[in-house]
Parts: C-alpha cells; sequence; structure tokens
C-alpha cells in the first residue's frame, strides 16, 4: 500500500525559507579581529536571495552549474551556501589550504562557472572563469537586488553541494551531497545525542566550511535556529580564546589539533571558556588524554565523533549509555552510529565479523548520506561488490553497537605479521604529561617488514629511554618504537590532521639516541 503522505522534495531551500519564517531573530555572529559582528537569519537568508537574483541575471548561472567558493567560515559563505544549491545549482567548497595545483585540478574537474573568494585568498587561486571577490564584488554584486528568489521546486536526489576528498592517494576525489543526503544529515547533526543545539544555543564551527560543509553545522544551524559564531580566518589559539571569551557560545566543532592547541593557550594565559557545553572533535582519533585535561581543567565536555566526506560526514556519536558505570570506557570510542547509517566489519575476502568487540576488520558503511560514487571518477576499490562504502578504517564494534578505530587500513603498521596500532601508541605518548604533540608511522624495516617510528613533540628535553619505558607500562614490548624523532610541530594536512605520508617520506630514518 502506498502512504498517503505528501511527497515534498527535501531541500535546502526548505531549510532556508524555514530557517527564515520560524528562525528569522537568529543570530550569525562573525568575528573580525576587533569585535563581533551580527547578521540576523532573516538578513542572511534575504542576502542569499539577492545573491540567487544577482547570479541568475547577472552572470547567467543556470541549471546545475558549479559555483565553488574559496571563503573562511563567514556570514558571506552562509548566504553562498543557501543560495547556490537552492537556485539549482551546486555549490563547490574549495580547501584554502590546498597547493594552487591541486586546486587547478579540483576547479577543472568540477567545472566550475564562477568562483566566490575572500579577497585575502584570492592570490592562491589560479586562472578561473568569473571571479567574485569579497566584499567587494559581492556586495556591488548583491546591492539592490530582489531578495524574493523564486526558488524552484528541485529533485530531492539532484546535487546540491561538493567536496572533494583531500586526496591523501591519488587525485582527490569529488562527492555530491545532494538536497535530501543534506536535509536528512541537518536533523541528524541536530539530535541531542550529537549537538543538540536549540535557538538559545550558539555554535562555533572551528572546522572550517570546506571541510565536508563543516560537518553539516551551517545547515543544521539554519534548520534549527541555532546561533552562529563565524570565526573568519580568526582561528589561531589565542583569538579563540578570546571569542569564546566575548561570545560565549555553548558549542563548537573541530579536529583535535584545534583543541590541542586552545588547551595550550588557555594554560598559559587562562580565559572564561565556561560558556562551552560540548565540543564535537573528529576529522581524527581524539587522544583521550585532551578529553579528560578538558573535564578537568577548564569544565568542557569533549563529545568524540567519526566521520568521513564520503559520509556526509558523520558516521557515529560517542555518548554512553544512560546507565554506564564507566562513561570514560564509551565516550572514548568512535561511539555509535547514527540513525540511517549501517555498519559492519569485514575481515578478509569479504566476511562479516560478529560485533563482540574483539573481532578487528575494515569497517563498511551504507545509508541515505553516504556517497555511492564518485564525481567522474572510477573508484571500484571503495565499494564492495554489493554497493557498501569501503572506509578504509580498522577497528572493533561491541555488542552494544560502540565502534573502536584502532587505525585507517594504510597507516596500520605492520610487523611480522603482528599489526600495530598506531593510533594506540599516539594516544599512549600523548598522556605523557611532557609530550604536546605525537604520531607514529610505519618505516620499513629489513627483519620485521615494518616498524613503528615516534615522531614527538616534547615540552622540553626528550628522554627517549624514559618515553619508551613509559610506553612499556601501557602496550607490549614488541610494539615499542626503537625509532624516535623530536620535531617543533607534527606536520598537518590540509584540514588539521597528522600527515602520516609527509611524516613516512621525511622521517623515516630517525633513531634511538
Ligand atoms: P581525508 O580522508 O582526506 O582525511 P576525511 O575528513 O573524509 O578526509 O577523513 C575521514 C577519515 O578520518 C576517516 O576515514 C578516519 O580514518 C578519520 N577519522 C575521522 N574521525 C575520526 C575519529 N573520531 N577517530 C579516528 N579516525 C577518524
Amino acid at each position: 500500500m502506498r502512504s498517503t503522505m505528501q511527497d515534498v522534495p527535501l531541500t535546502v531551500s526548505r531549510i532556508l525559507r524555514h530557517g527564515a519564517a520560524a528562525h528569522g531573530g537568529s543570530k550569525v555572529v562573525s568575528w573580525t579581529g576587533d569585535g563581533p559582528r551580527e547578521r540576523s537569519f532573516a538578513e542572511v537568508a534575504a542576502r542569499a536571495g539577492q545573491l540567487a537574483t544577482a547570479l541568475r541575471d547577472e552572470l547567467g548561472v543556470d541549471g546545475d552549474q558549479r559555483v565553488a567558493t574559496l571563503m573562511w567560515n563567514t556570514a558571506e559563505h552562509l548566504e553562498a551556501y543557501l543560495a547556490v544549491p537552492s537556485m539549482g545549482a551546486v555549490l563547490h567548497t574549495l580547501n584554502l589550504r590546498l597547493p594552487q595545483q591541486q586546486l587547478a585540478y579540483i576547479i577543472r574537474h568540477a567545472d566550475d562557472s564562477v568562483v566566490i573568494a575572500d579577497a585575502s585568498l584570492v592570490p592562491l587561486l589560479p586562472e578561473v572563469k568569473r571571479l567574485i571577490v569579497v566584499p567587494d564584488d559581492y556586495e556591488e554584486l548583491i546591492a539592490g537586488r530582489d531578495p524574493d528568489f523564486a526558488w524552484p521546486e528541485l529533485d530531492e536526489r539532484e546535487a546540491a553541494a561538493m567536496c572533494y576528498t583531500s586526496g591523501t592517494t591519488g587525485d582527490p576525489k569529488g562527492v555530491a551531497y545532494s538536497h535530501r543526503s543534506i536535509y536528512l544529515h541537518s536533523m541528524q547533526v541536530n539530535m541531542i545525542d550529537v549537538l543538540g543545539s536549540t535557538p538559545a544555543d550558539t555554535t562555533l564551527p572551528v572546522v572550517p566550511m570546506f571541510h565536508v560543509n563543516a560537518w553539516g553545522i551551517p545547515h543544521a544551524a539554519f534548520m534549527g535556529g541555532v546561533n552562529l559564531l563565524m570565526p573568519g580566518p580568526h582561528v589561531q589559539p589565542p583569538a579563540l580564546a578570546e571569542m569564546i571569551e566575548t561570545v560565549r557560545p555553548t558549542h563548537a566543532a573541530g579536529v583535535p589539533t584545534v583543541w590541542q592547541g586552545l588547551l595550550q593557550e588557555l594554560r598559559s594565559r587562562p580565559r572564561d571558556v565556561s560558556s562551552l557545553q560540548a565540543v564535537v572533535v573528529g576529522g581524527s582519533a581524539c587522544p583521550p588524554a585532551l578529553m579528560r585535561s578538558y573535564d578537568e581543567e577548564l569544565g568542557v565536555r569533549i563529545v568524540h565523533a567519526w566521520g568521513m566526506t564520503e559520509m556526509s560526514p558523520l558516521g557515529s556519536v560517542a555518548v554512553a549509555p544512560p546507565a554506564a558505570e564507566d562513561e570514560w570506557s564509551y565516550r572514548v570510542t568512535q561511539g555509535r552510529f547514527q540513525p540511517g547509517v549501517e555498519a559492519r566489519l569485514c575481515g578478509p575476502g569479504g566476511t562479516v565479523l560478529p560485533w563482540d568487540g574483539l573481532a578487528v576488520g575494515e569497517l563498511e558503511v551504507r545509508g541515505p548520506c553516504v556517497t555511492a560514487s564518485y564525481y567522474a571518477a572510477d573508484a571500484p576499490e571503495k565499494f564492495s561488490t554489493d554497493g557498501w562504502l569501503r572506509t578504509g578504517d580498522v577497528g572493533t564494534i561491541t555488542s552494544d553497537g560502540y565502534l573502536t578505530l584502532t587505525d585507517r587500513v594504510k597507516d596500520v603498521i605492520k610487523s611480522g605479521g603482528e599489526w600495530i596500532s598506531s593510533v594506540e601508541l599516539e594516544n599512549h605518548l600523548m598522556a605523557h604529561p611532557g609530550i604536546l604533540e605525537a604520531a607514529v608511522v610505519a618505516v620499513p624495516d629489513d627483519k620485521w617488514g615494518e616498524r613503528p617510528l615516534a615522531v614527538v613533540v616534547p615540552e622540553g628535553e626528550a628522554d627517549f629511554h624514559a618515553l619508551r619505558d613509559f610506553l612499556g607500562e601501557r602496550v607490549a614490548r614488541w610494539q615499542l618504537p626503537e625509532r624516535w624523532t623530536v620535531v617543533e610541530s607534527v606536520p598537518k594536512t590540509s584540514v588539521g590532521k597528522f600527515d602520516k605520508k609527509l611524516i613516512r617520506a621525511q622521517y623515516a630514518g630517525g633513531e634511538l639516541d
């Protein structure tokens, strides 16, 4: 029997119209360097309408043409987020930390017709077809335009936005999110166990809007009337500390290195960050020591989450079950899968492994917010024969559904037929009071195939033997690194994760002193 329900497509324009109508008074607060500037959701929506009118009338943007952005997290970027998909075009967010050559590749591959770029970022751009510079061109372009764009009724399965993976292996690959996936994902982000924020809250997305749609926060906030604090280019620890103290956001999100940096800053110069009720941390494994420091030193709760560009990105969130005796044993995991994310662990030859907390396998997922392919690129190795996404992440799942990732397939250290988890060694090292950052990578070894190399950022002098002993109390002896290197800071990828590929290339020769 068919349902009797109306077949209304789930589109970005519905998020836009709902945000404006129901939450027109909610605010986008932009941090400008010398204090905050505010714009209401009603104003953002009207300016989004003007932008769409200008893109259509002045630049002839039509159909599913791609409109790219090279922008910080700003109110204008949010306007483009809402306007471009709602008019039927496709928003392509460009990663401002990619080398120009890669940007050129991505812009060409996506066939971007127009690029909207912050003035300070224009020098990063290769040659593009049409450029709109923010603020000057942008303000001139939208000034006086009709804010009431007639948003078309779109097929919810059409592409709304696209994002390229950071391309740690091979060329970057594009994922095209549908209106439907963005709508459903926004509802998930707003669930109590994820951000769970309301119009009484303010969310600070430190995660850039070019990194998987800032993890879905801008859309979710507009849908839920949640105020946004946009940091713009001010994402260094002192600026973050100042804006948190001044604007008092209740929620925030970003990769672990951001929160590690803020912790150091606050240790040396305390600021009031007590407004923060929850900080969602993901993108790479959040060191348990970092979570504990936020709890104990700052009274701020870190919520650990796992996701991927290919998953919109939210995959799982680590909230302990209500009656948990040891809350921490759950909070440090990657958590439980989101509704709509089906998961399975696969062993060699694709055998499906049990959820018993012991069997280790590669994680495969499927769901309405998970990509089924890449835009104009073949990558059959990324999908199972029955269409699940192979995440490249390795781990276990407990019988009550908690995922623990031990590594990425490409980062795990294969030593004499056994696997060593680089993440486990890193987490232990980063729990050492004298270590600020630690990354562990595989280096070739004549006898064992691969052995771990530890790259550490010590607070003062590093005593490798003492560090090895410290690790020796926590992991099996055969897992202990023989090779150690001190660095000033661990190299990071374009989205702030430890760049293990670069570390392997740069430090493969490290030795025990
Ligand atoms: P890239 O692959 O270019 O880094 P993504 O941001 O899509 O781009 O990265 C997704 C990957 O990041 C996941 O497959 C996983 O390996 C890692 N990751 C994300 N969140 C976590 C987490 N909480 N714990 C461990 N790894 C994580």
